[in-house]
């Protein structure tokens, strides 16, 4: 069964601290997989589809074992099992959520 939310397909870029919120690599935006539904360009992130991207000499990341992916066989070992998707963004989301108010 696939869960249809933003966090699942292959375009979500995740922030590191609240893995939820991230950006669409495909719309550049900001998006909260929780709330909405993905739109027309949702595209699963299987293993297919996660091999192209380390293939593209891109890095992916496992969110269960906060583990940074960078070959096929170490995808193998997670995925199906545990979340992998983009290697998380860690800079501007998390300075926005760690500014005290006034
Ligand atoms: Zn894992």
């Amino acid at each position: 069964m696939i869960n249809e939310q933003c966090i699942h397909c292959i375009y979500f870029k995740p922030s590191m601290f609240k893995p939820y919120i991230g950006q669409c690599l495909r719309l550049g935006i900001t998006v909260v997989s929780k709330t909405e539904v993905p739109c027309s360009n949702f595209k699963e992130a299987s293993i297919e589809e996660l091999k192209n991207k380390l293939r593209r000499g891109e890095w992916l990341y496992c969110m269960n074992c906060n583990l940074v992916i960078t070959d096929e066989d170490e995808l193998e070992k997670h995925v199906g099992k545990h979340l992998v998707t983009s290697v998380p963004e860690i800079d501007e989301f998390i300075q926005e959520e760690a500014m005290p108010g006034d």
